[in-house]
């Protein structure tokens, strides 16, 4: 894995300002923007932030195009130019909004952006403006010394993901499409980081699949009348039963590819067979990352909302429940045929809100080439593919037959809670993390 020519030129061999000096700088910079995304458009948007990458990206020689879906709700979009332009592009794709925060829980404040403890922290330090500025970072040192990449790389740093990307990702996919021409294969959230078995090995995760959803609103119709009087069709009593049947239900376990890759790699590398139906203690083992697995070996359905009735004496004529349904790739068919088995002829079942699973083979060039450019700044490294239980802009760029995977490198160190914060409190990203970052994506840009 030794190279002739390091992509650690972003580790600062060359003179002037390298990826590694900047990116800490660019972070921190776009966690002071507050691009806080409330699920409408009452928040900041996304256009400051907007502006900024926009600069960055000018300031190199490239053309950026700021796209607006909505006043304020900016995405940014430029193309990089190749050594080969007949090789089909590569995109790398960021969002810019963030979840909110309430400043009072945070050690610092969540829109300061300070660097203290050898971390910057802040909304947005590992969702994700980290690899927003790792791939600014990159990128502008590239360009400055003239190194192009070995093919056309497209950057999109998009508006709205943390709300589906209606007004970011679904709206470029769906309006400017000719923005991906040539694009066959893309990298972004969530995935890279690395999970510490023991010091000679560290599994670093590929996102490959995504669970789908179905949200979904459940009724029953029954028949309304006084709270005293006998009522064998009580709204309230079937749906209950029913939902209870439901948040009760054991799921089987399903092992898709990308999770029977993760599970040979942690069997592999914990010298033990692992049972995929007894999973519970194993993963148990796994700390926090744990709660990113479990739920990838099945399909779920949370009830998560009830509704009926409005005086105590009045049995009412119609209950709702709603319903949070994740389902593995491949068994969309099977979810659906389960719920309906389970919920019985009683429950109307309707979707308020659906979207597709997506997996793709952990297998091919580029998969190659994110492994070897962790093996170069980590010896230790293991590159193994995972599933992430909810969604990402990779399902609308898999409409444009683009191959997903999360790749966003980081080297993690092994007491920090990293699932614990995305959408936490107190979330921040390590400096020597971020620079190792920089330094993975120079070298994976330079072999992709
Ligand atoms: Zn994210």
């Amino acid at each position: 894995m030794s190279e002739s020519r390091p992509g650690g030129r972003a580790g600062g061999s060359g003179g002037g300002v390298t990826g590694e000096d900047e990116v800490v700088d660019l972070c921190s910079e776009l966690i002071r923007i507050d691009t806080s995304n409330y699920g409408d458009h009452s928040g900041p948007g996304e256009r400051g932030a907007a502006e900024y990458v926009a600069e960055k990206l000018a300031e190199v020689g490239l053309e950026p195009r700021i796209l607006e879906s909505h006043p304020g709700r900016a995405s940014v979009v430029a193309r990089v130019e190749g050594e080969d332009r007949s090789r089909p592009a590569l995109l790398i794709h960021g969002h810019t909004d963030v979840v909110p925060a309430n400043a009072d829980d945070w050690t610092h404040h969540p829109f300061s952006g300070e660097i203290a403890d050898g971390c910057v922290w802040g909304r947005g330090a590992v969702d994700m403006k980290d690899m927003d500025a790792m791939t600014l970072a990159v990128v502008r040192d590239r360009l400055r010394s003239g190194r192009k990449p070995p093919r056309d790389v497209v950057l999109a740093f998009l508006a709205d993901e943390e709300a589906g990307g209606t007004y970011g990702a679904r709206f470029l996919v769906d309006k400017h499409p000719d923005l991906f021409e040539g694009v066959t294969e893309a990298i972004g959230e969530v995935g890279g980081f690395s999970f510490t078995v023991n010091e000679n090995l560290r599994l670093y995760l590929i996102e490959t699949a995504e669970k789908g959803m179905h949200w979904m609103r459940l009724t029953v119709d029954g028949t309304a009348g006084h709270g005293s009087m006998t009522n064998n069709d009580n709204a309230i009593t079937e749906l209950c039963e029913a939902v209870a049947r439901l948040g009760r239900h054991e799921w089987p376990v399903r092992v898709t590819k990308s999770v029977r890759g993760f599970l040979d790699a942690l069997s592999d590398a914990l010298g033990t067979e692992l049972d995929p139906e007894d999973m519970e203690a194993t993963l148990a083992k796994l700390g926090g990352i744990a709660r990113m697995i479990g739920t990838t070996l099945r399909n779920s359905a949370a009830p998560t909302m009830l509704g009926a009735g409005y005086k105590v004496n009045v049995i009412p004529g119609q209950a709702t429940a709603h319903v949070d349904g994740r389902f593995l790739p491949g068994y969309e068919d099977e979810f659906l045929a389960d719920l309906d088995r389970i919920l019985g002829p009683r429950v109307k079942r309707e979707s308020v809100h659906s979207d597709k699973a997506v997996e793709t083979d952990f297998d091919g060039a580029l998969v190659d080439a994110m492994q070897s450019a962790l093996v170069a700044e980590d010896p230790a490294a293991r590159a193994v593919p995972y599933m992430l239980s909810g969604g990402t802009d990779a399902k609308s760029f898999d409409d444009l037959g683009i191959r997903c995977f999360g790749f966003a490198p980081l080297q993690l160190p092994p007491e920090l809670d990293f699932a614990g914060m995305f959408h936490g409190v107190d979330e921040r990203v390590p400096v020597d993390g971020l620079k190792f970052g920089v330094r993975v994506l120079d070298r994976f840009i330079e072999h992709s």
